[in-house]
């Protein structure tokens, strides 16, 4: 399957927190999009893997995705490995995608960061005619870093708005990470969710008042912006 968009993080929930109203704008626009999560997400404290799986599937299907799969890196343990980069190569081969979308380089949790650095590297080897794998060699054209949680200015932010609610519906498909199970008292978890939705909300928020809209997602491109017709540019100054 050829796609048009893919996003790699580290854990199952991290797209749909960070870039999942981009992903869902984008299969609105027509796009092929898909998620590559690097771990199952099996250190998370609730929840099984299989119940893990149930609800990125579900989130998926909220965000209108056409792939999702797992790369089946150790959880708590990402690295840029040889092995996982050469595994990651070979599948931007099988799905080459035009865009991907990577976490910032810059994190507070390591399967964060390592997740940055296993994703560039696995597109620049896809690329590299020698590496032994199968496929043709491939590289996608851009990588987008997501920095809702980075403490830097993004190049630009994606205006969310008509996508916000269903976002909030696909962040709350990974419910058993935020709900106790049947007899657990609920008093922490309710915490967890309260603060997590709120934080969100306000990310949105703050982004998208940046470009005068409801919500927004930003994103950070090493490259610079090219600008074709300074007349029609968006975003009012003054
Ligand atoms: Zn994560």
């Amino acid at each position: 399957m050829n796609l048009d968009l893919l996003a790699i993080a580290a854990h199952p929930d991290d797209v749909e927190l960070t870039c999942g109203g981009t992903l869902l704008k984008m299969a609105q626009f027509g796009y092929k999009t898909g998620i590559l999560d690097l771990t199952a997400g099996e250190m998370g404290t609730r929840g099984t893997p299989k119940l893990r799986a149930e609800e990125a599937a579900k989130a998926a299907k909220l965000l209108r995705v056409s792939w999702r799969d797992t790369l089946g890196v150790p959880d708590s343990d990402v690295q840029p490995a040889r092995q996982h980069k050469l595994h990651l190569a070979a599948i931007i081969r099988q799905l080459r995608p035009k865009t991907v979308i990577l976490p910032y380089w810059e994190a507070r949790h390591p399967d964060h960061y390592h997740a940055s650095e296993l994703g560039y590297e696995g597109c620049f080897l896809a690329g590299l005619k020698q590496l032994p794998i199968t496929g043709e060699p491939y590289r996608p054209f851009k990588i987008l870093y997501s920095v809702s949680y980075a403490n830097i200015r993004p190049t630009f932010v994606v205006d969310i708005s008509g996508q916000y609610e269903q976002r909030h519906k696909a962040i709350l498909a990974f419910a058993s990470q935020f709900q106790p199970p049947k007899g657990e008292k609920a008093s922490k978890v309710h915490l967890a969710i309260d603060r997590l939705e709120d934080e969100m909300n306000q990310l949105a928020r703050h982004y998208g008042q940046m470009i005068g809209v409801r919500y927004g997602e930003p994103f950070f491109q090493r490259e610079l912006m090219k600008v074709e017709d300074v007349v029609k540019m968006e975003v009012r100054s003054i």
